[in-house]
């Protein structure tokens, strides 16, 4: 089943994110992490794809595991910066023959070794999203930046952008993460307002511990608010009460959220599913209101 249909059904809709094994030592640990979170029922699962493309084998296995063995929507992320467009596009014919029906279409971090723009790679996501078009009939997700893509000085740009990549294809949005819901309602009118209609899933990533968090500011460069820099302050040092409160806090942000209108919402659960438990725990009888 593709997700784009699954999202146009009534309720809400929840998913969870995974990141695949380095190592084929590695498979079962994160096979488990996904079978434990297939008990609570997710709208799906996404497997992430290692910078670099190493990893890819193991993002195909993992995203065919959910399907094919738990029963639970799976969506592989691909990225293209860092390989080849033939490596891009055995990639995609794997998924293919894997059944893998939702590919999250990314352009990755551009390597430091290798000559980019090049002939032989693809330049953007919207250009994936264009090549995995032609290879059959995928549900296409992408990312989006409510806080602008760090490559960008101007959110018009990555807006315009954006919309080229949305309408070269794509199903729906996935944000970044972010921890001030009000930066996402602000996005939400601004790409409305430049015509892009897909759905989007508000990434919402529960923070457990100090060091997570410099990890995320890093990669995404977000902002992180005054009320959840005390939290920090207050908790950074005491591992399980860090992991309680950043688990509050994405409580938090996700009834928020739903308070606020939203259907659906990705959580960047990162192969721990006690944290996804927990969240879902607190939300038990709110998401069926
Ligand atoms: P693009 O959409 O191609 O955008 C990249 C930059 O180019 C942006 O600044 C954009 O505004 C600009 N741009 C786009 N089109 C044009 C154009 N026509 N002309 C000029 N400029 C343009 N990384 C991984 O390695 N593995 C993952 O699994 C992974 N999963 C992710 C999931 C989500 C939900 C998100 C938000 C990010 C994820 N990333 C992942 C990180 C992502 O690969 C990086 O943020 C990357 O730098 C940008 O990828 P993109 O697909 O958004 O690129």
């Amino acid at each position: 089943m593709k997700i784009i249909d699954r999202l146009k059904k009534d309720g809400i809709h929840i998913s969870f994110e995974v990141f695949p094994p380095k190592t084929d030592e590695g498979f079962d640990k994160v096979a488990t992490a996904t079978d434990e979170m297939a008990k609570l029922d997710p709208a799906f699962i996404s497997v992430t794809y290692g910078a670099g493309g190493g990893t890819s084998k193991n993002t195909a296995k993992i995203a065919s595991h959910i399907k094919n063995d738990l029963g639970v929507l799976s969506l592989a992320h691909l990225t293209c910066a860092s390989s080849t467009k033939e490596e891009v596009r055995s990639v995609i014919k794997n998924l293919k023959e894997l059944g893998i029906e939702n590919i999250l279409a990314l352009r990755g971090d551009i390597p430091p070794n290798v000559s980019f723009p090049d002939k032989d790679r693809f330049r953007y996501a919207y250009e994936l999203v264009e090549e995995i078009r032609k290879h059959g009939d995928f549900c296409i997700g992408a990312a989006c930046y409510p806080e602008g893509h760090v490559e960008n000085d101007h959110k018009e740009d990555d807006i315009r952008y954006l919309k080229q990549k949305v309408d070269s294809g794509v199903d729906f949005l996935t944000t970044q993460m972010f921890f001030d819901n009000d930066i996402h309602y602000n996005f939400l009118y601004r790409i409305r307002e430049a015509g892009i209609t897909a759905p989007v899933l508000p990434g919402i990533m529960p923070i457990t511990s100090a060091s997570q968090m410099k990890r995320s500011q890093e990669l995404s460069g977000t902002v992180f608010p005054r009320r959840f820099l005390a939290i920090l302050d207050r908790f950074g040092d005491s591992p399980a009460a860090m992991k309680q409160a950043g688990i509050a806090y994405a409580t938090d942000q996700i009834i928020d959220l739903l308070a606020n209108g939203v259907k659906n919402i990705h959580i960047y659960t990162m192969n721990k599913p006690d944290v996804a438990a927990a969240i879902m725990g607190n939300l038990s009888e709110i998401i069926k209101a």
